[in-house]
Protein backbone atom coordinates (compact mmCIF):
# COMPACT_ATOMS: atom_id res chain seq x y z
CA UNK A 1 0.00 0.00 0.00
CA UNK A 2 0.95 3.56 -0.42
CA UNK A 3 2.04 4.94 2.55
CA UNK A 4 0.13 8.23 2.27
CA UNK A 5 1.14 10.34 5.75
CA UNK A 6 -2.59 11.52 7.49
CA UNK A 7 -2.63 14.92 7.07
CA UNK A 8 -5.33 17.59 8.09
CA UNK A 9 -4.55 19.53 4.35
CA UNK A 10 -5.65 16.73 2.80
CA UNK A 11 -8.79 16.59 4.08
CA UNK A 12 -9.09 20.60 2.47
CA UNK A 13 -7.81 19.14 -0.70
CA UNK A 14 -10.14 16.78 -0.88
CA UNK A 15 -13.13 19.28 -0.50
CA UNK A 16 -11.21 21.37 -2.86
CA UNK A 17 -11.59 18.70 -5.37
CA UNK A 18 -14.58 16.69 -4.95
CA UNK A 19 -16.71 19.29 -3.06
CA UNK A 20 -15.81 22.96 -4.50
CA UNK A 21 -19.04 24.29 -4.64
CA UNK A 22 -20.26 23.04 -1.50
CA UNK A 23 -21.04 26.57 0.83
CA UNK A 24 -19.84 27.71 3.78
CA UNK A 25 -22.35 30.19 5.96
CA UNK A 26 -20.83 31.96 8.69
CA UNK A 27 -22.17 34.73 10.84
CA UNK A 28 -19.59 37.04 11.34
CA UNK A 29 -18.84 39.33 14.59
CA UNK A 30 -19.21 42.23 13.02
CA UNK A 31 -22.63 41.38 11.85
CA UNK A 32 -23.82 40.02 8.98
CA UNK A 33 -23.85 36.30 6.66
CA UNK A 34 -20.39 35.40 4.86
CA UNK A 35 -20.85 33.20 1.92
CA UNK A 36 -18.16 31.17 0.83
CA UNK A 37 -17.59 27.48 -0.50
CA UNK A 38 -14.54 24.76 0.17
CA UNK A 39 -13.02 26.20 -3.28
CA UNK A 40 -13.32 29.39 -1.58
CA UNK A 41 -11.43 27.91 1.47
CA UNK A 42 -9.02 26.28 0.09
CA UNK A 43 -7.35 29.60 -1.79
CA UNK A 44 -8.28 31.82 1.28
CA UNK A 45 -6.13 29.11 3.61
CA UNK A 46 -3.20 28.73 1.05
CA UNK A 47 -2.86 32.98 0.91
CA UNK A 48 -3.61 32.83 4.98
CA UNK A 49 -0.21 30.12 5.21
CA UNK A 50 1.63 32.69 2.63
CA UNK A 51 1.29 35.06 5.81
CA UNK A 52 2.08 32.99 8.28
CA UNK A 53 5.46 32.63 6.49
CA UNK A 54 5.83 35.94 6.48
CA UNK A 55 5.14 36.01 9.88
CA UNK A 56 8.14 33.58 10.55
CA UNK A 57 5.93 31.07 11.83
CA UNK A 58 7.49 28.06 11.00
CA UNK A 59 6.71 24.02 11.76
CA UNK A 60 5.64 23.29 15.61
CA UNK A 61 5.18 26.83 16.34
CA UNK A 62 1.72 28.02 18.38
CA UNK A 63 -0.21 29.40 16.77
CA UNK A 64 -3.23 30.93 18.87
CA UNK A 65 -6.64 31.91 18.13
CA UNK A 66 -9.65 33.36 20.04
CA UNK A 67 -12.85 33.38 17.97
CA UNK A 68 -15.87 32.23 17.25
CA UNK A 69 -16.91 29.55 14.71
CA UNK A 70 -16.62 31.05 11.43
CA UNK A 71 -14.49 30.78 8.09
CA UNK A 72 -11.81 32.85 9.40
CA UNK A 73 -11.77 30.56 12.30
CA UNK A 74 -11.83 27.94 9.62
CA UNK A 75 -8.89 29.30 7.73
CA UNK A 76 -6.52 29.09 10.11
CA UNK A 77 -7.18 25.17 11.31
CA UNK A 78 -5.98 24.46 7.87
CA UNK A 79 -3.24 26.86 7.10
CA UNK A 80 -1.99 26.66 10.62
CA UNK A 81 -1.44 23.09 11.24
CA UNK A 82 -1.23 22.09 7.14
CA UNK A 83 1.32 24.15 7.59
CA UNK A 84 2.85 21.74 9.88
CA UNK A 85 2.35 24.38 13.14
CA UNK A 86 0.48 24.02 15.66
CA UNK A 87 -3.16 25.90 15.63
CA UNK A 88 -3.96 26.30 19.79
CA UNK A 89 -7.60 27.62 20.11
CA UNK A 90 -8.38 28.97 23.34
CA UNK A 91 -11.81 29.33 25.06
CA UNK A 92 -12.59 33.14 25.76
CA UNK A 93 -14.80 31.68 28.32
CA UNK A 94 -11.91 30.72 30.70
CA UNK A 95 -10.85 33.51 33.36
CA UNK A 96 -8.57 36.44 32.37
CA UNK A 97 -5.38 34.46 34.84
CA UNK A 98 -6.14 31.20 33.30
CA UNK A 99 -6.06 32.73 29.52
CA UNK A 100 -2.58 34.05 30.27
CA UNK A 101 -1.61 31.45 32.22
CA UNK A 102 -2.52 29.04 28.32
CA UNK A 103 -0.77 31.71 26.19
CA UNK A 104 2.00 31.69 27.97
CA UNK A 105 2.65 27.90 28.83
CA UNK A 106 1.92 26.99 25.03
CA UNK A 107 3.89 29.74 24.22
CA UNK A 108 2.03 31.29 21.17
CA UNK A 109 3.89 33.31 18.62
CA UNK A 110 0.50 35.04 17.37
CA UNK A 111 -2.65 35.36 18.24
CA UNK A 112 -5.80 35.75 16.10
CA UNK A 113 -8.84 37.22 17.33
CA UNK A 114 -12.05 38.30 17.07
CA UNK A 115 -13.85 41.95 17.50
CA UNK A 116 -15.65 40.26 20.60
CA UNK A 117 -12.70 39.77 22.40
CA UNK A 118 -10.49 43.09 21.22
CA UNK A 119 -10.75 44.77 24.97
CA UNK A 120 -10.11 41.16 26.69
CA UNK A 121 -7.04 41.05 24.49
CA UNK A 122 -6.00 44.41 25.32
CA UNK A 123 -6.03 43.71 29.03
CA UNK A 124 -4.15 40.53 28.41
CA UNK A 125 -1.41 41.41 26.23
CA UNK A 126 1.16 42.85 28.97
CA UNK A 127 1.35 39.60 30.30
CA UNK A 128 1.80 37.35 27.16
CA UNK A 129 5.17 37.79 26.41
CA UNK A 130 6.03 35.55 23.96
CA UNK A 131 3.09 36.68 21.61
CA UNK A 132 5.35 38.56 18.93
CA UNK A 133 1.78 39.64 16.63
CA UNK A 134 -1.68 40.00 17.24
CA UNK A 135 -4.46 39.66 14.59
CA UNK A 136 -7.53 41.20 14.47
CA UNK A 137 -9.75 38.78 12.54
CA UNK A 138 -11.64 41.41 10.35
CA UNK A 139 -11.25 43.74 7.47
CA UNK A 140 -9.95 47.07 7.44
CA UNK A 141 -13.19 49.00 7.98
CA UNK A 142 -13.56 47.51 10.85
CA UNK A 143 -10.36 47.62 12.81
CA UNK A 144 -10.22 50.39 15.59
CA UNK A 145 -9.19 53.99 15.66
CA UNK A 146 -7.04 53.42 18.76
CA UNK A 147 -5.71 50.46 20.60
CA UNK A 148 -2.93 49.50 23.44
CA UNK A 149 -1.78 46.13 21.41
CA UNK A 150 1.40 46.88 19.59
CA UNK A 151 0.91 46.64 15.88
CA UNK A 152 -1.77 45.71 15.52
CA UNK A 153 -2.48 43.86 12.68
CA UNK A 154 -6.06 43.64 10.35
CA UNK A 155 -6.37 39.48 9.15
CA UNK A 156 -7.98 41.05 5.52
CA UNK A 157 -4.83 42.76 4.96
CA UNK A 158 -2.68 40.70 5.72
CA UNK A 159 -4.15 37.76 3.01
CA UNK A 160 -4.78 40.41 0.25
CA UNK A 161 -1.20 40.76 0.72
CA UNK A 162 -0.69 37.01 -0.30
CA UNK A 163 -1.31 35.00 -3.53
CA UNK A 164 -3.25 31.57 -3.13
CA UNK A 165 -0.36 29.56 -4.39
CA UNK A 166 1.12 27.61 -1.66
CA UNK A 167 2.18 23.63 -1.32
CA UNK A 168 0.88 22.24 1.21
CA UNK A 169 4.16 20.36 3.09
CA UNK A 170 4.66 16.42 3.29
CA UNK A 171 5.24 15.32 6.66
CA UNK A 172 4.79 12.63 9.45
CA UNK A 173 1.52 12.20 10.01
CA UNK A 174 2.19 12.36 13.68
CA UNK A 175 3.19 15.63 13.79
CA UNK A 176 1.65 17.72 16.11
CA UNK A 177 -1.46 19.70 14.40
CA UNK A 178 -3.43 21.66 17.42
CA UNK A 179 -3.27 22.40 21.16
CA UNK A 180 -6.36 22.57 22.96
CA UNK A 181 -6.31 23.25 27.44
CA UNK A 182 -8.61 21.46 29.41
CA UNK A 183 -11.59 24.03 31.23
CA UNK A 184 -9.20 23.21 34.94
CA UNK A 185 -11.52 23.75 37.48
CA UNK A 186 -9.48 23.00 40.30
CA UNK A 187 -5.74 22.95 38.91
CA UNK A 188 -4.00 24.59 36.06
CA UNK A 189 -5.56 24.19 32.58
CA UNK A 190 -3.85 21.04 31.18
CA UNK A 191 -2.95 21.18 27.29
CA UNK A 192 -3.98 18.39 25.20
CA UNK A 193 -1.71 18.38 21.90
CA UNK A 194 -3.41 17.06 19.22
CA UNK A 195 -1.54 15.16 16.09
CA UNK A 196 -2.59 15.42 12.26
CA UNK A 197 -2.83 11.22 12.27
CA UNK A 198 -5.20 11.24 15.54
CA UNK A 199 -7.54 14.08 14.34
CA UNK A 200 -7.65 12.04 10.75
CA UNK A 201 -8.33 8.81 12.60
CA UNK A 202 -10.89 10.57 15.24
CA UNK A 203 -13.00 12.25 11.60
CA UNK A 204 -13.06 8.84 10.08
CA UNK A 205 -14.72 7.63 13.28
CA UNK A 206 -17.13 10.72 13.54
CA UNK A 207 -18.61 10.30 10.50
CA UNK A 208 -19.29 6.49 10.88
CA UNK A 209 -23.04 5.58 11.32
CA UNK A 210 -23.45 4.80 14.78
CA UNK A 211 -21.36 8.08 15.49
CA UNK A 212 -22.63 11.44 14.03
CA UNK A 213 -23.63 9.56 11.37
CA UNK A 214 -23.35 12.53 8.37
CA UNK A 215 -23.20 12.59 4.82
CA UNK A 216 -22.55 14.70 2.08
CA UNK A 217 -26.16 15.32 1.88
CA UNK A 218 -25.67 17.04 5.04
CA UNK A 219 -26.06 20.39 6.60
CA UNK A 220 -23.79 21.08 9.82
CA UNK A 221 -24.20 23.39 12.15
CA UNK A 222 -21.94 23.50 14.87
CA UNK A 223 -22.86 24.94 18.16
CA UNK A 224 -20.40 23.36 19.77
CA UNK A 225 -17.54 26.12 19.51
CA UNK A 226 -14.18 25.48 17.63
CA UNK A 227 -12.22 27.42 20.62
CA UNK A 228 -12.91 23.98 22.32
CA UNK A 229 -11.60 20.49 21.56
CA UNK A 230 -11.86 21.47 17.58
CA UNK A 231 -15.74 21.52 17.74
CA UNK A 232 -16.14 18.08 18.58
CA UNK A 233 -13.97 17.45 15.06
CA UNK A 234 -16.79 18.58 12.88
CA UNK A 235 -14.15 21.41 11.06
CA UNK A 236 -12.59 18.21 9.48
CA UNK A 237 -15.70 16.04 9.84
CA UNK A 238 -17.51 17.95 7.05
CA UNK A 239 -14.63 18.38 4.58
CA UNK A 240 -13.76 14.77 4.57
CA UNK A 241 -17.59 14.27 3.97
CA UNK A 242 -18.44 17.28 1.64
CA UNK A 243 -20.91 18.22 3.79
CA UNK A 244 -22.53 22.37 3.83
CA UNK A 245 -20.98 23.91 7.03
CA UNK A 246 -23.18 26.41 8.82
CA UNK A 247 -20.98 28.40 11.33
CA UNK A 248 -22.87 30.32 13.87
CA UNK A 249 -20.03 33.23 14.81
CA UNK A 250 -21.13 35.13 18.11
CA UNK A 251 -25.04 34.14 17.75
CA UNK A 252 -25.30 31.98 19.93
CA UNK A 253 -28.79 32.75 21.54
CA UNK A 254 -31.77 30.24 20.64
CA UNK A 255 -33.60 33.07 18.32
CA UNK A 256 -30.19 33.25 16.58
CA UNK A 257 -29.78 29.86 16.31
CA UNK A 258 -33.15 28.68 14.90
CA UNK A 259 -33.15 31.67 12.54
CA UNK A 260 -29.81 29.45 11.28
CA UNK A 261 -30.82 26.12 11.22
CA UNK A 262 -34.17 27.13 9.03
CA UNK A 263 -32.83 29.51 6.66
CA UNK A 264 -30.06 27.51 5.85
CA UNK A 265 -31.82 24.15 5.82
CA UNK A 266 -29.90 22.40 8.65
CA UNK A 267 -29.87 18.60 8.98
CA UNK A 268 -27.52 17.57 11.45
CA UNK A 269 -26.29 19.98 14.73
CA UNK A 270 -24.15 18.96 18.04
CA UNK A 271 -23.80 21.35 21.34
CA UNK A 272 -23.89 21.28 25.20
CA UNK A 273 -27.68 20.57 26.69
CA UNK A 274 -27.91 24.52 28.24
CA UNK A 275 -27.84 25.36 24.53
CA UNK A 276 -30.51 23.05 23.37
CA UNK A 277 -32.34 23.82 26.65
CA UNK A 278 -32.31 27.48 25.91
CA UNK A 279 -33.80 26.33 21.90
CA UNK A 280 -36.22 23.94 23.63
CA UNK A 281 -37.84 26.94 25.88
CA UNK A 282 -37.49 29.22 23.35
CA UNK A 283 -39.63 26.85 20.34
CA UNK A 284 -42.10 25.73 23.00
CA UNK A 285 -42.90 29.94 23.54
CA UNK A 286 -43.35 30.61 19.94
CA UNK A 287 -44.69 27.68 19.47
CA UNK A 288 -42.05 26.48 16.26
CA UNK A 289 -41.25 23.16 14.84
CA UNK A 290 -37.78 22.27 12.47
CA UNK A 291 -38.21 21.96 8.78
CA UNK A 292 -34.83 19.96 7.88
CA UNK A 293 -33.12 19.46 11.17
CA UNK A 294 -33.05 15.28 11.60
CA UNK A 295 -30.67 14.52 13.75
CA UNK A 296 -28.66 16.26 16.77
CA UNK A 297 -26.29 14.86 19.50
CA UNK A 298 -26.16 16.38 22.71
CA UNK A 299 -22.77 16.18 24.79
CA UNK A 300 -20.39 17.77 26.99
CA UNK A 301 -22.28 17.52 30.36
CA UNK A 302 -24.86 14.75 31.36
CA UNK A 303 -28.49 15.24 29.63
CA UNK A 304 -31.71 15.55 31.45
CA UNK A 305 -33.70 12.76 30.51
CA UNK A 306 -36.48 15.42 29.96
CA UNK A 307 -34.35 17.34 27.77
CA UNK A 308 -33.83 14.11 25.32
CA UNK A 309 -37.64 13.21 25.35
CA UNK A 310 -38.41 16.79 24.60
CA UNK A 311 -36.61 17.10 21.46
CA UNK A 312 -37.65 13.32 20.46
CA UNK A 313 -41.16 13.19 20.84
CA UNK A 314 -42.35 16.98 20.82
CA UNK A 315 -39.71 17.99 17.86
CA UNK A 316 -39.34 15.23 16.40
CA UNK A 317 -35.40 15.18 15.97
CA UNK A 318 -33.39 12.25 16.57
CA UNK A 319 -31.27 13.45 19.39
CA UNK A 320 -28.75 11.04 21.06
CA UNK A 321 -26.54 11.58 23.91
CA UNK A 322 -22.77 11.37 23.83
CA UNK A 323 -19.85 11.28 26.15
CA UNK A 324 -16.03 12.57 25.18
CA UNK A 325 -13.12 15.05 26.96
CA UNK A 326 -10.98 17.28 25.77
CA UNK A 327 -8.58 14.08 26.43
CA UNK A 328 -10.22 11.63 24.22
CA UNK A 329 -10.45 14.38 21.14
CA UNK A 330 -13.54 14.31 22.10
CA UNK A 331 -15.99 11.81 21.26
CA UNK A 332 -15.57 8.68 23.24
CA UNK A 333 -18.80 7.30 23.08
CA UNK A 334 -22.23 7.79 21.78
CA UNK A 335 -25.59 6.21 22.49
CA UNK A 336 -26.75 4.93 19.32
CA UNK A 337 -29.29 1.77 19.69
CA UNK A 338 -28.44 -2.02 18.88
CA UNK A 339 -30.77 -4.34 17.05
CA UNK A 340 -32.18 -6.01 19.58
CA UNK A 341 -33.03 -2.97 21.30
CA UNK A 342 -35.44 -1.63 19.15
CA UNK A 343 -37.58 -4.57 20.07
CA UNK A 344 -37.95 -3.21 23.49
CA UNK A 345 -40.57 -1.00 24.94
CA UNK A 346 -40.31 2.68 24.27
CA UNK A 347 -39.76 3.24 27.79
CA UNK A 348 -37.32 0.69 27.92
CA UNK A 349 -35.41 2.18 24.75
CA UNK A 350 -35.41 5.54 26.17
CA UNK A 351 -34.00 4.07 29.49
CA UNK A 352 -31.17 3.44 27.11
CA UNK A 353 -31.32 6.32 25.66
CA UNK A 354 -30.31 8.49 28.26
CA UNK A 355 -26.99 6.52 28.92
CA UNK A 356 -23.75 7.71 27.02
CA UNK A 357 -23.81 5.38 25.12
CA UNK A 358 -20.87 2.83 23.91
CA UNK A 359 -17.50 3.12 22.09
CA UNK A 360 -17.12 4.60 18.63
CA UNK A 361 -14.01 2.18 17.44
CA UNK A 362 -10.82 3.95 17.84
CA UNK A 363 -11.85 4.04 21.68
CA UNK A 364 -11.69 1.13 24.12
CA UNK A 365 -12.96 1.26 28.13
CA UNK A 366 -12.98 -0.44 31.14
CA UNK A 367 -14.60 -0.04 34.65
CA UNK A 368 -12.46 -0.14 37.59
CA UNK A 369 -12.43 -0.20 41.00
CA UNK A 370 -10.28 1.58 43.71
CA UNK A 371 -7.51 -1.05 43.50
CA UNK A 372 -7.38 -1.18 39.76
CA UNK A 373 -9.61 -4.35 39.67
CA UNK A 374 -11.58 -4.42 36.14
CA UNK A 375 -15.39 -4.27 37.20
CA UNK A 376 -18.20 -6.45 35.64
CA UNK A 377 -20.13 -5.18 32.97
CA UNK A 378 -23.64 -5.24 34.78
CA UNK A 379 -24.64 -1.88 34.28
CA UNK A 380 -25.11 -1.59 38.08
CA UNK A 381 -21.26 -1.79 39.36
CA UNK A 382 -19.49 1.34 38.91
CA UNK A 383 -15.87 2.76 38.97
CA UNK A 384 -13.34 4.53 37.90
CA UNK A 385 -13.88 5.14 33.74
CA UNK A 386 -10.39 4.29 31.72
CA UNK A 387 -9.89 4.42 27.94
CA UNK A 388 -7.47 4.19 25.64
CA UNK A 389 -7.05 4.51 21.93
CA UNK A 390 -5.18 6.21 19.09
CA UNK A 391 -7.10 9.35 19.65
CA UNK A 392 -6.39 9.60 22.88
CA UNK A 393 -3.92 11.85 25.15
CA UNK A 394 -1.02 9.64 26.10
CA UNK A 395 0.81 12.53 28.56
CA UNK A 396 0.00 16.52 28.73
CA UNK A 397 1.90 18.92 26.76
CA UNK A 398 4.83 20.26 28.54
CA UNK A 399 4.51 17.84 31.41
CA UNK A 400 6.32 15.22 32.75
CA UNK A 401 5.06 11.70 31.10
CA UNK A 402 3.79 9.30 33.35
CA UNK A 403 0.00 10.10 33.34
CA UNK A 404 -1.54 6.31 32.46
CA UNK A 405 -1.79 3.59 34.05
CA UNK A 406 1.12 0.93 34.19
CA UNK A 407 -0.71 -1.32 31.49
CA UNK A 408 -1.43 1.85 29.35
CA UNK A 409 -5.22 3.15 30.44
CA UNK A 410 -5.87 6.94 30.60
CA UNK A 411 -8.06 7.79 34.13
CA UNK A 412 -10.92 9.96 32.83
CA UNK A 413 -12.00 10.80 35.88
CA UNK A 414 -15.33 9.93 35.39
CA UNK A 415 -17.32 7.16 37.68
CA UNK A 416 -19.92 4.93 35.27
CA UNK A 417 -21.70 1.80 34.79
CA UNK A 418 -21.28 -0.13 31.69
CA UNK A 419 -23.97 -2.81 30.92
CA UNK A 420 -23.93 -5.96 29.39
CA UNK A 421 -24.66 -4.64 25.81
CA UNK A 422 -21.36 -1.86 26.01
CA UNK A 423 -23.62 0.86 27.14
CA UNK A 424 -21.67 3.49 29.15
CA UNK A 425 -23.66 5.92 31.85
CA UNK A 426 -21.71 8.28 33.95
CA UNK A 427 -22.82 8.67 37.51
CA UNK A 428 -20.23 11.27 38.72
CA UNK A 429 -16.90 12.99 38.31
CA UNK A 430 -14.50 10.91 40.87
CA UNK A 431 -14.71 13.97 42.79
CA UNK A 432 -18.14 14.65 42.90
CA UNK A 433 -19.55 11.18 43.95
CA UNK A 434 -21.06 10.93 47.27
CA UNK A 435 -19.55 8.75 49.79
CA UNK A 436 -22.64 7.89 52.27
CA UNK A 437 -21.75 5.34 55.19
CA UNK A 438 -19.06 3.96 52.99
CA UNK A 439 -21.40 3.27 49.53
CA UNK A 440 -20.97 6.12 46.93
CA UNK A 441 -24.20 7.96 45.66
CA UNK A 442 -24.23 9.52 41.96
CA UNK A 443 -25.13 13.12 42.27
CA UNK A 444 -25.47 13.18 38.27
CA UNK A 445 -28.36 10.54 38.61
CA UNK A 446 -30.28 12.89 42.02
CA UNK A 447 -29.68 16.11 39.73
CA UNK A 448 -31.48 14.31 36.32
CA UNK A 449 -34.21 13.26 38.83
CA UNK A 450 -34.46 16.61 40.20
CA UNK A 451 -35.31 18.41 36.80
CA UNK A 452 -37.37 16.10 35.81
CA UNK A 453 -39.77 17.74 38.16
CA UNK A 454 -42.01 20.64 36.10
CA UNK A 455 -41.04 23.68 38.64
CA UNK A 456 -37.59 22.75 38.63
CA UNK A 457 -35.06 24.79 36.51
CA UNK A 458 -31.73 23.30 36.88
CA UNK A 459 -30.40 21.19 40.30
CA UNK A 460 -27.17 20.29 41.57
CA UNK A 461 -26.27 18.20 43.91
CA UNK A 462 -23.09 18.25 46.10
CA UNK A 463 -21.66 15.67 49.01
CA UNK A 464 -21.70 17.63 52.64
CA UNK A 465 -20.14 16.20 55.75
CA UNK A 466 -22.31 14.63 57.71
CA UNK A 467 -21.29 13.48 61.83
CA UNK A 468 -22.89 9.73 60.87
CA UNK A 469 -22.59 9.51 57.54
CA UNK A 470 -19.61 10.72 56.51
CA UNK A 471 -21.71 12.69 54.12
CA UNK A 472 -24.76 12.68 53.08
CA UNK A 473 -26.36 14.83 49.58
CA UNK A 474 -27.72 18.22 49.86
CA UNK A 475 -29.76 19.45 46.65
CA UNK A 476 -29.47 22.69 45.30
CA UNK A 477 -32.19 24.25 43.50
CA UNK A 478 -33.29 27.41 41.15
CA UNK A 479 -36.77 26.85 40.92
CA UNK A 480 -38.71 27.39 37.45
CA UNK A 481 -39.75 31.59 37.27
CA UNK A 482 -43.17 31.40 39.45
CA UNK A 483 -42.94 28.16 40.52
CA UNK A 484 -43.36 27.17 43.89
CA UNK A 485 -42.11 24.36 45.55
CA UNK A 486 -41.38 23.05 49.03
CA UNK A 487 -38.00 21.24 50.34
CA UNK A 488 -40.94 18.32 51.34
CA UNK A 489 -42.76 18.55 48.29
CA UNK A 490 -39.43 17.64 46.11
CA UNK A 491 -38.35 15.19 48.11
CA UNK A 492 -41.28 13.64 47.63
CA UNK A 493 -40.57 13.24 44.40
CA UNK A 494 -37.92 10.85 44.90
CA UNK A 495 -40.05 8.49 46.43
CA UNK A 496 -39.84 5.40 44.22
CA UNK A 497 -37.19 6.54 42.01
CA UNK A 498 -34.12 6.01 44.08
CA UNK A 499 -33.29 3.77 47.15
CA UNK A 500 -34.14 5.41 50.05
CA UNK A 501 -30.96 6.56 51.46
CA UNK A 502 -29.50 7.93 48.13
CA UNK A 503 -32.89 10.67 48.73
CA UNK A 504 -30.88 14.00 49.58
CA UNK A 505 -30.85 15.08 53.27
CA UNK A 506 -31.73 18.58 52.44
CA UNK A 507 -32.74 20.81 49.78
CA UNK A 508 -31.24 25.03 49.53
CA UNK A 509 -32.64 27.47 46.93
CA UNK A 510 -30.79 29.47 44.86
CA UNK A 511 -31.13 32.24 42.27
CA UNK A 512 -28.68 30.84 40.05
CA UNK A 513 -26.07 27.91 40.01
CA UNK A 514 -21.78 28.68 39.46
CA UNK A 515 -20.94 27.03 36.24
CA UNK A 516 -17.69 26.55 34.58
CA UNK A 517 -16.48 28.76 31.48
CA UNK A 518 -17.56 25.84 29.08
CA UNK A 519 -20.89 26.19 30.65
CA UNK A 520 -20.67 23.12 33.31
CA UNK A 521 -21.88 22.82 36.97
CA UNK A 522 -18.88 24.32 38.93
CA UNK A 523 -19.30 22.04 42.17
CA UNK A 524 -15.63 23.16 43.55
CA UNK A 525 -17.36 26.78 43.46
CA UNK A 526 -20.70 25.14 44.96
CA UNK A 527 -18.89 23.21 47.88
CA UNK A 528 -17.38 26.37 49.24
CA UNK A 529 -20.67 28.43 49.02
CA UNK A 530 -21.87 25.59 50.99
CA UNK A 531 -18.72 25.17 53.41
CA UNK A 532 -19.86 24.72 57.33
CA UNK A 533 -23.60 23.85 55.65
CA UNK A 534 -25.29 23.03 58.85
CA UNK A 535 -27.92 20.12 58.46
P1 LIG B 1 -14.06 18.72 28.66
O1 LIG B 1 -12.71 18.13 28.58
O2 LIG B 1 -14.08 20.13 29.12
O3 LIG B 1 -14.80 18.54 27.37
O4 LIG B 1 -14.88 17.93 29.78
C1 LIG B 1 -14.96 16.53 29.76
C2 LIG B 1 -15.85 16.06 30.87
O5 LIG B 1 -17.20 16.48 30.66
C3 LIG B 1 -15.94 14.56 30.96
O6 LIG B 1 -14.86 13.98 31.63
C4 LIG B 1 -17.25 14.38 31.72
O7 LIG B 1 -17.08 14.56 33.10
C5 LIG B 1 -18.10 15.51 31.19
N1 LIG B 1 -18.98 15.02 30.13
C6 LIG B 1 -18.81 15.08 28.81
N2 LIG B 1 -19.86 14.55 28.16
C7 LIG B 1 -20.72 14.11 29.11
C8 LIG B 1 -21.98 13.45 29.09
N3 LIG B 1 -22.62 13.17 27.96
N4 LIG B 1 -22.55 13.15 30.27
C9 LIG B 1 -21.93 13.45 31.43
N5 LIG B 1 -20.76 14.08 31.52
C10 LIG B 1 -20.15 14.41 30.37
Amino acid sequence: MMNTPLRIAGLLEHAEKWHADTEIVSRLAEGGLHRTTYAGLGRRSRQLANALQRLGISSGNRVGTLAWNTHRHLELYYAVSGSAAVCHTINPRLFAEQLVYIINHAEDRVLFFDLTFLPLVEKLAPSCPTVETWVLMTDRAHMPEATTLPDLRCYEDLLAAENNEFEWPLFDENTASSLCYTSGTTDQPKGVLYSHRSTLLHSFAAGLPDCFNCSARDVILPVVPMFHVNAWGIPYLAPMLGCKLVLPGPGLDAASLYELFETEGVTFTAGVPTIWFGLLTFMREKQLRFSTLRQMIVGGASCPPALLRAFDEELGVTIRHAWGMTETSPLGTVCTLKPQQLRLSPDEQFAIQTKQGRVIFGVDMQIVNDEGRALPHDGVAFGDLLVRGPFIVADYFGTEPGQLTPDGWFRTGDVATIDAAGFMQITDRSKDVIKSGGEWISSIELENLAVGHPSVAEAAVIGVPHPKWSERPLLVVVRKPGQEISQEELLAYYDGKVARWWVPEAVEFVNQLPHTATGKLLKTQLRKDFDGYQW
